[in-house]
């Protein structure tokens, strides 16, 4: 029995499941097992409040995100959106309340790269992309996760990893610039190519931070359709604050205000919200 099947049979998974990217004791529970979702909530954060000086980033911050849904986070600057994902991924800690991947695996008690292996990949707004490779290499690179990057470039790839990178590349429309230099895409490619990476490594849940900041109307209509593909096979969490935007792909929609949820709904529904109005109208 090779690692790839033994992890299956441990983590109970189908078989085109991939193996853990990097070594580890695997067990059920462990972070390389991912997340138990069968409750139909991927995401658990509850009571989450976060001060910076006294200075409360989230305060009591309670929200339930669905296996599949695309999820879009609103909100004016300083509403604790960042804060928020840099918890879910590890990069802060909160003075209280709990954060829970699927029901098995407790956040809080993972460091940030156990929490990225156990299937929660974070776009950051800047694109993060190996400018002198080019597109294809990039996604090799992203699959070969923490191992050493550089001689995964030098070894054959299996005809399953073909076929992923080339699926990808479809998913994220570069097909036909895989054999382009990174540092020679426009932003919006760019920004592509780092979904593709995330992808690499099938995350259960994405998050993307304004994945729209600086792109032209095209690559922004490309970004809407891509994320909306994205969901379904993936939970994916976007904060952004292009309201045409969000509301061309949101299906339900979370304001933030002073590190808490001021409402929740459809964008229809948190548009006409009067305290939601009175927010806005204020900043
Ligand atoms: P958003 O992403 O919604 O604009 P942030 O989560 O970045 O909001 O910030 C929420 C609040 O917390 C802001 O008032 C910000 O100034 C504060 N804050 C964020 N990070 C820190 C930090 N490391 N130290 C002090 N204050 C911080
Ligand atoms: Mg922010």
């Amino acid at each position: 029995m090779n690692a790839a099947q033994v992890w299956r049979r441990l983590s109970g998974r189908s078989q085109s499941a991939k193996p853990p990217r990097v070594g580890g004791i695997v067990t059920e529970s462990g972070p390389d097992a991912g997340p138990d979702d069968s409750h139909g909530i991927i995401l658990y954060l509850e009571d989450i409040t976060v001060s910076f000086d006294g200075f409360r980033a989230l305060n009591a911050l309670t929200l339930y995100i669905q296996t599949g849904e695309l999820r879009c986070i609103i909100g004016p600057n300083g509403a604790g959106k960042t804060t928020m994902m840099d918890v879910i991924t590890g990069k802060t800690r909160p003075d209280s309340g709990s954060a829970w991947f699927g029901q098995t695996l407790d956040l809080l008690s993972l460091n940030e790269p156990e929490i990225a292996r156990s299937g929660i990949g974070r776009k950051f707004q800047k694109p993060t992309v190996f400018e002198q490779h080019n597109v294809y290499e990039n996604l090799q690179l992203a699959a070969a996760g923490d191992k050493t990057p550089w001689a995964t470039l030098f070894k054959p790839l299996s005809g399953t990893q073909r076929e992923r990178i080339d699926s990808v590349l479809e998913t994220v429309r570069l097909t036909d610039r895989r054999a382009a230099r990174a540092g020679a895409l426009s932003h919006g490619q760019k920004q592509w190519l780092e979904i593709g990476m995330l992808l690499m490594q099938e995350p259960q849940l994405l998050l993307v931070d304004e994945p729209v900041a600086g792109m032209t109307p095209q690559e922004t209509e490309r970004t809407a359709e891509l994320l909306t593909s994205l969901a379904g096979q993936h939970s994916v969490v976007v904060v952004e604050h292009d309201m045409n935007f969000v509301r061309s792909i949101a299906k339900k929609v979370t304001v933030l205000h002073e590190g808490s949820v001021l409402a929740e709904g459809t964008m229809d529904e948190v548009q006409n919200n009067r305290r939601v109005i009175e927010v806005y109208l204020g900043e």
